[in-house]
């Protein structure tokens, strides 16, 4: 072995520079969030070559002097932290003073910059760690930075980068991730001298999310603001349609950055779960905000993961705003009002070819969500749509008037689906999902009004089970009972069952206790409220008719009637769709009338 010496400053500036910069998007990151944290108003990043070959970040803000520029392109230096207790409040976006001499290290860079009271603009070049001379030139006021051959003498890093295109959607992502959280700072994408991305400095959230997701999605998400003296939060959620396998579409902010956390992302889905299936994310902008003293984005370097000091507070917060608001979403309510700009919005769904199978296609996309990435990774690594700017999701399903309910044939497909004519067009409803949908809201609404009603039965039904099992479902047992369902020991290791909801006649006594058992264990730390929600879902679907029950026209009816007067009967509890719609347009497209 050779004897220990300190490693060359270039080598140690190349090897932090790979904790830094990963990808040109890394880099797009870095260089965006400098020109913010100097207070530019405008922000303009131009790519070659998805970034490969080069990027350059230009800006209107305060500018670097020109002694200053060499210790800029220098690793630890900063100039936003003076002394260790600023550690603890960080308001800007950088702060350890590595970004730029990461980046110089492994690309050609030119710095140009210029502050107010500088009668010129100054510039330094930096060659993979190798620094020259600070020359004067003209400039205007602000910072330039190009970065050109990013690993281009570093193979074995290079090798890792994709093609262009893809290398483009994660530069994308980072844009617009910072865009919208920067109101106040206008943001410019080209990439080859085209316009990719635009928002101007006095745009809104609600215009930032439209540059984002596409006008005629933002259009429809839902509201949702906070105010807590611990939390507050912002958020504007995407109706059903808009949501996708993986977390691209997914955006949380804390504090002003934009993070990405396994456990965030879990509240998320929780708190959307009526709404989106399972093993789906929903279009989100979120943005939260905690004493600083509360929350650690600095745990990585590229401080996308967070540390709360009291998580399980933030989380249970956060699920209760996306539930609280997502009660109110206007997707949610079936308005008669709603019913012209619906139907014509179903008939500019896309669609592809002509065919009847494409056509059929067309429809369900607007529950199909594309399958962008099976692999488990997908999520968590936010796969930007390299299709480019999020497509117009203009789909949305009309709503038949109340009044029309229950009128008009409806045919019942393998004793599973619904047909029937619905103004501007056909829908096809799961029954399953339906009556699911129906029960949970009937037993909610019963929750409010006190208790769910019960139904005595004449003999109890007596089921065997465990000595502890029983002991868990009796110390359940008054959670039980708000949900209409009463229990007591008869012996040692029989439970018999008093009552169920009257609601629920499908509900069978023995499947309801195995039921419960799974949940009382399955939740066994859970709050009494955590476990009655629980135990509603499990009762809604027990309850409801399985697919391939028949139905005689009355009980269709009657459903369908239960449904119209829900607050929203358009996704079952678990977030499938309960219905699909083929506009008139479909129709006429698969019949090549169009
Ligand atoms: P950090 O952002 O962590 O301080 P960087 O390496 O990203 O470290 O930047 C080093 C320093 O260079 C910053 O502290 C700042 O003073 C200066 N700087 C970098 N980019 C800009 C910019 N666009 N405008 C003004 N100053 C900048
Ligand atoms: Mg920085």
């Amino acid at each position: 072995m050779n004897s220990i010496q300190l490693l060359p400053p270039k080598v140690v500036d190349q090897i932090a520079a790979g904790e830094v910069v990963e990808r040109p998007a890394s880099v797009i990151k870095e260089l965006v969030e400098n020109a913010l944290d100097a207070g530019a108003k405008n922000i303009e990043v131009r790519l070659q070559e998805g970034g490969l070959r080069s990027m350059e970040v230009r800006d209107d803000g305060c500018g670097i002097a020109a002694e200053d520029l060499p210790l800029a392109v220098t690793s630890h230096a900063t100039s936003k932290l003076r002394k260790p207790e600023d550690l603890d409040a960080i308001a800007t976006m950088g702060f350890r003073g590595e970004a730029l001499a990461s980046v110089a290290s492994v690309s050609r860079l030119l710095l140009t910059s210029k502050t107010a009271e500088a009668s010129h603009a100054s510039q330094i070049r930096v060659d993979f760690g190798r620094g020259q001379e600070v020359r004067e030139v003209a400039g205007v006021q602000g910072t330039r930075v190009l970065v050109e051959d990013l690993f281009a003498e570093l193979p074995g890093r290079r090798k890792f980068l994709k093609k262009a295109a893809t290398e483009l959607s994660h530069c994308r992502a980072w844009v617009e991730r910072l865009a919208l959280s920067h109101q106040g700072v206008g943001f410019r994408l080209f990439h080859q001298q085209r316009l990719l991305f635009e928002v101007q400095a006095d745009e809104d959230l609600d215009r930032r999310c439209g540059a984002v997701f596409g006008s005629g999605l933002a259009e429809r998400m839902v509201k949702i603001e906070e105010r807590g003296t611990y939390l507050s939060l912002e958020a504007r959620v995407g109706p059903p349609e808009s949501a996708r396998r993986d977390a691209g579409r997914v955006h949380l902010y804390l504090n002003g950055r934009w993070v990405r956390d396994a456990r965030l992302l879990r509240a998320v889905r929780e708190g959307v779960r009526e709404f989106v299936e399972s093993g789906h994310y929903p279009t989100l902008y979120l943005a939260m905000a905690l004493p600083p003293e509360r929350a650690d984005v600095n745990v990585h370097p590229q401080k996308l993961e967070v540390r709360f000091r009291d998580s399980n507070l933030v989380f249970a917060s956060l699920v209760k705003a996306l539930r609280r608001g997502l009660a109110q979403a206007p997707w949610a309510t079936r308005q008669v009002g709603e019913l012209g700009s619906e139907a014509e919005a179903g008939g500019r769904m896309r669609s592809g070819s002509s065919s009847f199978s494409s056509s059929m296609g067309t429809a369900s996309q607007v529950w199909e969500r594309p399958l962008a990435d099976s692999s488990g990774q997908a999520a968590m690594e936010s796969q930007p749509d390299s299709a480019g700017p999020a497509e117009e999701d203009r789909t949305s399903l009309p709503f038949p008037p109340r009044e029309q309910e229950g009128l008009g044939p409806i045919l019942s497909v393998a004793n599973t689906f619904l047909v029937r004519e619905v103004p501007g067009g056909m829908e096809i409803l799961d029954q399953h999902a339906l009556h699911e949908r129906v029960n949970l809201e009937e037993l909610r609404r019963e929750i409010r009004q006190g208790q769910v009603i019960s139904q005595p039965l004449l003999i109890p039904a007596l089921v065997d089970v465990g000595r502890q099992e029983l002991a868990l479902l009796l110390e359940r047992s008054e959670t039980f009972r708000r949900l209409g369902v009463e229990i007591e020991a008869f012996g040692e290791t029989t439970l018999a069952i008093r009552a169920v909801p009257a609601r629920l006649e499908r509900l069978q006594a023995d499947k309801l206790v195995m039921d419960l058992l799974d949940l009382a264990r399955e939740h066994r730390q859970a709050s009494p409220e955590n476990l009655q929600e629980e135990a509603l879902y499990r009762m809604a679907c027990r309850g409801a008719v399985m697919a391939g029950d028949r139905l005689d026209e009355a009980a269709l009816r009657g459903l369908l009637q239960r449904g119209a007067k829900l607050p929203q009967d358009r996704t079952c509890a678990h977030g499938r769709p309960v219905r699909v719609f083929l506009s008139l347009a479909d129709l006429e497209k698969a019949f090549h009338r169009r």
